[in-house]
């Protein structure tokens, strides 16, 4: 398979792209940068698709980056970065004389409103209530196809929970504070935490491009990118100490939280949603890291 990756460079992309290489697949990426292997947003709106039988988009700006304070410009490039490069390839898509067989983009959980209670499946009914939840519905609705093109290219949106993994992502921020033993919950500690390993959403995007995976093909399909046990902030805190073998006891409150990064951002941290991928294993994926202490094994090393 010739699969093409918006976004390929990041965090879940060098993932995928290992995954998909020791499959046997090519991959270009699609990216601001020219490079061997890529070609940029520009040359793609300019020259088209090029010749491919999967595309997936995973380009976004950093929700979580440090370095840009929570202000209207950076709001604005969340959108852009990930509503805009999804509808250009989207379109990209619609106008090739061969679509590919299927067009996975990455989405996120926010879409569902945060609960101590209600658990969610690929089928619950969700409407915007806030900023990020906006953004799911503003990036999904960007990557629709036209019912024409749709007959024959499978529509995927994979939403994960928090990406776990050494080389990026929560992880990357999270393990010197806890190794120096200043690792503690986030507000409450008691909001869900849904999380998955970046091994698994890598195979998770890798089996909705197969042509032979069991997926509806006369509808877009969404698969919760999450592992199948659920945890809470303190006990994925806690796990994450023990397997370290440092003290977790300095909690994080709320509203440290919510200064620090804004409330509409800090929500990631200080909320939560129990989220099943019910579609995810009904379609028959078999994950790897199916609980916290596997996954958080293997991303601390013994
Ligand atoms: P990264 O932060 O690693 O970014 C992915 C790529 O996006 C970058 O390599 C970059 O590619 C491109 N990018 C960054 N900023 C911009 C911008 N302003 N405009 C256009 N492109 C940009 O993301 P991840 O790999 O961690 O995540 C992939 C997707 O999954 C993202 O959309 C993210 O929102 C979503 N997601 C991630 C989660 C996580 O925990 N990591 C959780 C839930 C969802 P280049 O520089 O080559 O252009």
């Amino acid at each position: 398979m010739r699969v093409l990756v918006g976004g390929g460079t990041g965090f879940v992309g060098r993932e995928l792209i290992k995954l998909l290489k020791n499959k046997g697949h090519e991959v270009t990426v699609i990216s601001r940068q020219p490079g061997p292997g890529k070609i940029t947003w520009a040359e793609l709106e300019s020259g088209g698709l090029p010749p491919c039988d999967g595309a997936v988009n995973l380009a976004g700006e950093n929700i979580m980056n440090p370095l840009r304070w929570w202000n209207d410009s950076f709001k604005n490039d969340l959108f852009s970065s990930r509503v805009d490069t999804t509808k250009t390839l989207a379109q990209a898509i619609a106008s090739s004389p061969s679509p590919p067989h299927a067009w996975v983009l990455v989405t996120g959980v926010a879409c569902y409103r945060p609960s101590l209670l209600t658990q969610y499946t690929e089928e619950s009914d969700w409407t915007p209530f806030d900023l990020l939840s906006r953004l799911v519905r503003e990036w999904e609705g960007a990557a629709k196809l036209p019912d024409d093109i749709a007959k024959n290219t499978r529509q995927v949106v994979v939403r994960p929970g928090a990406v776990l993994g050494r080389d990026g992502g929560a992880m990357k921020q999270m393990l010197t504070p806890f190794w120096f033993g200043l690792g503690g919950t986030l507000g409450s500690g008691r909001q869900p935490f849904p999380w998955i390993h970046v091994s698994d959403l890598a195979g998770i995007i890798a089996h909705a491009l197969e042509p032979t995976t069991p997926l509806p093909s006369d509808q877009p399909v969404v698969l919760n990118g999450v592992a199948p046990t659920q945890a809470t902030n303190y006990e994925f805190t806690k796990e994450l100490g023990r397997i370290m073998q440092r003290p977790t006891v300095i909690p994080v409150p709320g509203f440290v939280l919510d200064g620090l990064l804004g409330s509409e951002r800090a929500v990631i941290l200080t909320q939560g949603q129990k989220v099943e991928p019910k579609m995810t294993l009904e379609s028959g994926f078999q994950y790897q890291y199916p609980d916290l202490t596997t996954a958080l094994r293997e991303i601390v090393g013994n």
